[in-house]
């Protein structure tokens, strides 16, 4: 397939062309349609893959195109869950990166842990249309009322195997009930142990799978 089949708007293309990404990984060309049509997305994939811009590219196209064209209050409108603190800066780094041809611009945002939570908070006000976030610090700055996910319309879980064996379990749980119910729900895992096949089936709504 090429970029141009896959139902993205000229913005995003043209950043894509910038980059020199010439032709669309596996898992993008079968996931970005589904995506854009607003389908669940199980994906079994590692990193190398082009994930990342696989889940961006569409979120970042809904964002844009959605009705509400920019974040506000302390709103959050996509949540992007990731293990690490490295994992966190180079997601949000992409977002980022292929956002920068949209007009409104859009707020994208990291927090995680070991850093100061004070110049996290000052960065939210005002919300954000994409957070990426460790699960343990995102929760500091919910039970702070730094931010609110009630009206999230995307979830992302990145590398949900790693998430669980790092101990995050049970913050995963508290952040996922503060969400709403009717959203788009994407999770990438590299393994599926008894754990990870839980999280899917209770948050996944039909998904499409992708076993790459
Ligand atoms: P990821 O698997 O998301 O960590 O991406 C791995 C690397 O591949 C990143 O450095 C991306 O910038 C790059 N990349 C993603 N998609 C493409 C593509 N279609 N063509 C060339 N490079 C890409």
């Amino acid at each position: 397939a090429r970029f141009d089949e896959l139902g993205l708007i000229p913005e995003l293309l043209q950043r894509i062309a910038e980059l020199e990404y010439l032709t669309p990984t596996q898992i993008q060309s079968q996931s970005i349609p589904h995506l854009l049509e607003g389908k669940d997305l199980l994906g079994g994939a590692n990193t190398g893959s082009g994930k990342t811009a696989a889940f961006a590219l569409p979120i970042l196209q809904h964002l844009h195109v959605g009705d509400k064209p920019v974040a506000k209050g302390n709103m959050v409108r996509a949540l992007v869950l990731v293990p690490t603190r490295e994992l966190a800066k180079q997601v949000a780094a992409s977002f980022k990166s292929y956002a920068q041809g949209l007009t409104p611009k859009l707020k994208v945002e990291a927090v995680f842990g070991g850093v100061s939570v004070n110049t996290q908070m000052l960065a939210l006000r005002g919300g954000a249309d994409v957070l990426v976030a460790t699960p343990g610090r995102l929760l500091d700055l919910l039970s702070s009322n730094a931010i609110k996910l009630s009206q999230a319309s995307h979830l992302v879980l990145d590398e949900a195997d790693r998430m669980l064996s790092l101990g995050f379990a049970e913050e995963l749980e508290k952040v996922l009930a503060l969400l709403p119910k009717r959203k788009q729900t994407l999770l990438f895992s590299a393994t599926f142990p008894e754990e990870v096949k839980e999280l899917t089936d209770s948050l996944l709504n039909s998904p499409v799978e992708l076993h790459l």
